[in-house]
């Protein structure tokens, strides 16, 4: 039996943060890892180049049950915090857009800056570690593959259930349930929209098109890149509006979002009077990809014709299908892809403070595991360090 102040299961960026701050605390800390590597999906984030954090990371950009619980931890550990640590360790990084923060060179950088921090606090790494139970007595009693453990603190940490090859488990919901807490739904976020079968007829010609649009679910509106795919529709601001679908929700989409309605009708009713005998086609496809507009115009029985021949029926049919172009996914395509889960503990279950369960003194749970939710663009690992290290001052 293996005795520690703390043990924490799951060696991800939360657990790896709790673990570097209760070990600076002095507290001695085993953090434990099913998998033979640290970090997996901190190696493949934000591209191999790990967007880190946000430096617009407030409450309002995470979803919960509760949207208030993350505002204490986000605003005594915030990205400025994580971003001294990064310049400590002389990592170079860069700013890409909407305070998005990414390495220069790639996340296995953050993965070895987090090491050494673990190697700097004493904490004891096991890799290839199986958790087989959990018992409470006065402390925690963790029996593993790799031996027994005890501990007065443990913290749970072992994440979402994205991106299974990476080591996603339902573990951190099954301890929650084990005592007796409430785990809020879980769903795929931040991931692409599947078409409905009728849809996907009428939009697979569209796969591998981008551009800029607005997607609006649940009244949360993201401008941002779109994508079409075989199945559905991806790209930044599908994944944002993701977090806000439920089934039954629609989505909306802008695909116009530098002009207004009004603006759009006006071009085109100035166009259509100017003489030039151009065709709508030619028109829309200064400012839109010509396959949407071939595609849209035929969806708003648009004839080839000159746009002064065109029905205005027509013509405000097919404004209104490129400013609010709507339809009812199927669903997202799932875990394989998603980057994160929505949904996990409950939040009411545990302190703001400290992340640990009000009924189960000693027992905490940080990162992604909770129900907190972060948009794309780095809210996510900020929420993991936040989480991380307000549990870590605690333990
Ligand atoms: C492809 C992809 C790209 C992403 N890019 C970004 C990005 O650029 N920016 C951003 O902010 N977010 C990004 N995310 C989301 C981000 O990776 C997660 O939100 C974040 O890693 C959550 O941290 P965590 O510590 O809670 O969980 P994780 O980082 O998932 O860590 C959980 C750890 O627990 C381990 N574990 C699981 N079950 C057990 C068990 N039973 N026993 C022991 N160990 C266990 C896992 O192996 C893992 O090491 C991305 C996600 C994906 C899938």
């Amino acid at each position: 039996m293996e005795t520690y102040d703390v043990v924490v299961i799951g060696a991800g960026a939360a657990g790896m943060m709790c673990a570097i701050q209760a070990g600076r605390r002095g507290r001695r800390v085993a953090l434990l890892e099913h998998a033979g590597v640290i970090g997996q999906k901190i190696r493949i984030s934000g591209g191999g180049r790990c967007n880190f954090t946000n430096r617009g990371a407030t409450p309002e950009r995470y979803v919960s049950e509760n949207p208030d619980f993350c505002r204490s931890a986000l605003a005594r550990y915030t990205a400025e915090d994580f971003v001294e640590l990064v310049r400590a360790h002389g990592i170079a990084f860069h700013e890409k857009t909407l305070g998005q923060l990414f390495c220069d060179g790639s996340a296995q950088q953050i993965i070895d800056m987090l090491i050494e921090e673990c190697r700097r606090a004493r904490v004891t790494i096991a890799l290839n570690c199986q958790v087989q139970t959990v018992k409470k007595a006065d402390g925690f009693l963790i029996k593993t593959s790799a031996g027994d453990y005890a501990a007065e603190s443990l913290v749970i940490a072992t994440g979402g259930l994205s991106l299974p090859k990476t080591g996603a488990t339902h573990f951190g919901y099954r301890i929650a349930e084990q005592f007796g807490l409430r785990v809020v739904p879980t769903s795929a976020a931040l991931d692409a929209f599947v078409f409905s079968e009728n849809d996907r007829r009428r939009f697979e010609e569209l796969a591998g098109v981008s551009l800029p649009a607005a997607v609006t679910c649940h009244g949360a509106r993201f401008e941002e890149g779109i994508l079409f795919t075989h199945t559905g529709l991806s790209g930044p601001a599908a994944l944002q509006a993701s977090l806000y679908w439920q089934p039954g929700r629609k989505v909306s989409v802008d695909l116009l979002p530098s002009m207004s309605t009004d603006e759009l009708r006006s071009w085109l009713a100035q166009k259509k009077t100017d003489g030039s005998g151009a065709k709508v086609e030619t028109l829309l496809a200064e400012r839109l990809p010509r396959r949407v507009v071939d595609r849209f115009c035929r969806l708003h029985n648009l004839t080839p014709r000159s746009l002064a021949q065109q029905p205005a029926a027509a013509l405000e049919s097919l404004c209104r299908g490129l400013k609010a172009w709507t339809f009812m996914p199927r669903g997202t395509a799932g875990y394989g892809t998603a980057e994160v889960t929505r949904g996990g503990v409950d939040t009411k279950a545990l302190s703001s403070k400290t992340m640990e369960c009000h009924t189960v003194p000693g027992l905490y749970f940080i990162g992604e595991v909770v129900d907190v939710t972060g948009w794309l663009g780095g809210y996510n690992f900020q929420w993991a360090w936040s989480s991380g290290w307000a549990a870590g001052q605690a333990v």
